[in-house]
């Protein structure tokens, strides 16, 4: 039910940020120091609230938490906390930068819920266990707020303005904190200013995301009103025919809620293949599995088309870099994915794609005219950072 690492790696001075990221049955949490990267401790409490769980709650899973990081040498009531950084998905049309937490921005994101139900109610609840159970400065930062830069055309859906207006309707983007940590790793490792930098991000973990990113600020990006548009995920469908609603409403009649739960939770590769964990898909693959290849197929052509267009909208990219665990490990999806593109500049080294490594790493051949890169994301120590800067 719990998995926690310590990995405590001598003294440090700074006080720690407790990041924070609840599910709605899970809490996934981190001490980190954010100046050095230290990660003294993580780890991950399930199934929280389920039938046959001890973890009634995220206030008792909070006390799970504290004692088993007790247990593993960072004891959170003698080591002062500086903040609580938390991960929050949406953040709807008001947050556009990450804010320190009181009863206001509590109850926005609360109303925010709307946007994100799968999301933002586990959130809340999360914040509040935690404001009872820490007494020091609480961080909201925003999965969308990389994306508020999105210019008008590629944020706006093609629908009626005032009814738009009225329920707050645009393309938000998720995975923000992600794609902007990515993109200004990926122009460390080029040793060049992200600001000159063309670049396409590919976040591909159990969600996946794709973002064109012009000079350090995001431009267009796969998700929309809510994670499940744009590439093909573990359960997410991610785009189809909006028609398909209405559609499975009238023949298969279907609910809304079920019509949502469908798209989010049993399709994509699930959906295609019967297995949601891509490890599993290429063992599958290896097997000579048709479904598995046909998912694996689905999966690299919706890629593609992100990549092309957003190559169309940069007018040329210096940069596509690969995150997240599919993007980070997966030689196969890597080497699909940049197949039959050197017309457009976009090749890989095979050697390079093929050695392991943890490192943020160039995987193109030297002289490529578009670096191809595997870049690690960390968007608890991107969180713990844009905590510490904004309370001191
Ligand atoms: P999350 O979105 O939950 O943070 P991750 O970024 O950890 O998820 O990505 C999880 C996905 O990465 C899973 O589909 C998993 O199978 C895949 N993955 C992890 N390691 C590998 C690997 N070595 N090869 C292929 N896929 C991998």
């Amino acid at each position: 039910m719990t998995d926690t690492n310590a990995q405590t790696s001598g003294p440090t001075a700074a006080p720690p940020v407790l990041v924070l990221n609840a599910g709605s049955s899970s809490l996934k949490f981190q001490v980190v120091v954010p100046e050095t990267g230290e990660k003294r401790a993580g780890g991950t409490i399930e199934r929280i609230g389920e039938s046959g769980s001890d973890v009634a709650d995220h206030a008792a899973a909070l006390k799970r938490m504290t004692d088993d990081l007790r247990a593993d040498g960072v004891d959170l009531d003698s080591v002062p906390l500086r903040a609580v950084g938390h991960r929050v998905v949406h953040g709807g049309p008001d947050f556009s930068e990450p804010v320190v937490i009181d009863d206001a921005v509590l109850e926005r994101v609360r109303e925010l819920s709307a946007l994100a139900p799968l999301h933002n109610p586990a959130a809340v609840t999360g914040i509040e266990a935690a404001r009872e159970h820490f007494d020091v400065p609480h961080v909201a930062v925003f999965d969308t707020a990389f994306f508020s830069s999105l210019p008008p055309e590629a944020s706006t859906y093609a629908v009626p303005r005032d009814l738009a207006r009225k329920h707050a309707i645009r393309r938000y983007g998720f995975h923000g904190t992600s794609h902007q940590w990515v993109s200004r790793a990926a122009a460390d490792l080029l040793g060049r200013p992200v600001g000159e930098l063309r670049q396409v991000v590919l976040h591909l973990g159990n969600g996946c995301s794709a973002s064109a990113v012009r000079g350090g600020v995001a431009v267009d990006t796969s998700m929309g009103l809510t994670p499940l548009q744009g590439l093909v995920m573990g359960t997410r469908s991610g785009d189809v025919d909006p028609g398909l609603h209405a559609y499975l409403g009238r023949e298969a009649g279907l609910s809304l809620d079920e019509i949502d739960t469908l798209l989010n939770k049993k399709s994509g590769v699930l959906g295609l293949s019967g297995v949601n964990d891509f490890r599993e898909l290429e063992k599958r693959l290896a097997d000579g599995d048709t479904e598995a290849r046909l998912a694996f197929d689905v999966v690299v052509h919706r890629l593609k088309h992100y990549v092309g267009a957003y190559l169309a909208v940069l007018g040329g990219i210096d940069v596509l870099v690969f995150t997240a665990g599919i993007g980070e490990n997966s030689i196969a999806l890597r080497a699909a994915v940049t197949e039959g593109l050197e017309g457009l500049g976009i090749a890989i080294d095979r050697a390079r794609n093929g050695a392991r490594s943890r490192q943020a790493r160039v995987i193109s051949p030297d002289g490529s005219p578009v670096v191809v890169a595997v870049v690690p994301t960390n968007e608890e120590l991107a969180i713990a950072r844009q905590t510490a800067e904004l309370v001191g």
